[in-house]
């Protein structure tokens, strides 16, 4: 397809712009290359044509295609332009590798190689064009082919004349440190409902992901010299090992999958005098997720009643972010598009629940209904990222599909 070559060529500029967001950074975006890929993406969509294009000083970029068609619903579009802090984004050299002949790929001169038996979803890709890294960095995938893939179908809309509904585009920062979504201006997204682009396998359309919060457990102790310490020293470190022995052992997340919810222990800090431990708490289910919220406070309280402490034990709790599918099955239509779109393009949609959160849970909370939708990428956030130029073409074919019938 003559498309293919744009979409390419998309997806190799947008990967030369290092954009890897930094966690505990003072300014919004994170980081300076996200606004760069920003204003080069905002240039981009004005060549296009699209309209009302604006980019914040936080680097929300957004745009707008309207309807051909009268009575349209809007639908969004949205990727986001950061990469994950989990590794360097910078002087990313993809190489494209034609007509994969199957085996191992060595990526640039260096000991890393990616190989079917590690990774065997490659068997599938044999024959077609595939884009991997030299070995030093990630490739940058997630999400920039979501970006490509976005771009390629607002070009195609528009140069063949397709009859299609509004469409809306928001390329967004952050989204890997958990603040994509923090200065959105939501009141100039109006939609009925939107999409995220950052899926990975070819099918993927996911709706709903955990309610998710974290809690910090201080103990308090006192320190006393060892050889004097009967009767006298309480040591914080070892009441924090008895509450921590209170959880039940199997709802961790190195035993827990698809659905099934968990509590992680994520750090233990401290001494004698003063212990914090620091837990997620994940569960798909909203009365799931409240009981192990009590469960933790039930805890502290009984240690503060029945251990003879200091100090009471001080626990805060708060929440990340919520379940998504609350809001998306009030619109059910997001989901039965995308589904009816991946099945006219000859594509199986794989219904996946999502363990951890996106940028459309924190658009669900505020009523859009935004389902995720795959890019067609593999191994994101690690040097073995890879994706396929014929998975990307089927997410543009996705993308225009729903655009086109959601105009029928
Ligand atoms: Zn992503």
């Amino acid at each position: 397809m003559q498309y293919t070559d744009q979409l390419l060529e998309r997806f190799l500029n947008y990967v030369a712009f290092d954009t890897q967001s930094k966690p505990k950074a003072k300014t919004s975006p994170s980081t300076q290359g996200q606004l760069k890929l920003a204003k080069y993406l905002e240039q981009e969509l004005r060549t296009l044509g699209l309209q009302d294009i604006e980019l914040t000083k936080h680097g929300i970029l957004t745009a707008f295609l309207p309807a051909n068609i009268e009575n349209a619903p809007t639908i969004g579009l949205i990727a986001h332009l950061d990469t994950s802090p989990q590794c360097s984004g910078k002087n990313v050299r993809p190489e494209v590798i034609r007509a994969y002949r199957g085996g191992d790929i060595a990526l640039g001169i260096g000991d890393e190689y990616l190989s079917p038996v590690f990774y065997p979803f490659m068997h599938q890709l044999v024959g077609k064009t595939l884009i991997v890294t030299d070995g030093n960095t990630l490739l940058g995938a997630d999400n920039k082919a979501g970006i490509a893939e976005i771009m390629t179908a607002l070009s195609l809309l528009m140069a063949n004349d397709i009859p299609h509904c509004n469409v809306r585009v928001a390329f967004t920062p952050d989204e890997e440190i958990g603040l994509g979504m923090q200065f959105f201006p939501l009141e100039r997204f109006p939609c009925d409902w939107a999409y995220t682009i950052d899926g990975g396998e070819v099918g993927e359309l996911e709706y709903e992901n955990f309610n998710a919060a974290s809690a910090t457990v201080t103990f308090y102790g006192k320190s006393m010299h060892t050889g004097s310490a009967k009767g006298r020293m309480l040591n914080a470190l070892t009441i924090a090992c008895a509450f921590q022995q209170c959880f039940p052992s199997d709802e961790v997340p190195e035993k827990t999958e698809n659905k099934q919810g968990f509590f992680h222990l994520s750090s233990f800090h401290g001494d004698i005098e003063k212990t914090e431990l620091c837990y997620l708490i994940r569960d798909f289910d909203y009365a799931g997720f409240t009981r192990r919220k009590a469960f933790i406070e039930e805890l502290v309280e009984s240690f503060n009643r029945k251990e003879n402490l200091i100090r009471p034990i001080k626990l805060e709790i708060s929440d990340s972010y919520l379940n998504m599918y609350d809001t998306v099955k009030k619109v059910p239509e997001s989901v039965q598009l995308a589904d009816r779109a991946m099945q006219q393009c000859g594509i199986t949609p794989l219904h996946k629940p999502i363990r951890g959160g996106t940028d459309g849970a924190w658009l669900a909370a505020k009523g859009l209904a935004c389902p995720n939708i795959f890019t067609g990428g593999y191994n994101f956030h690690s040097k073995h990222e890879l994706i396929c130029l014929e998975n990307m073409q089927s997410a543009v074919e996705v993308i225009t599909t729903m655009m086109r019938m959601a105009a029928e």
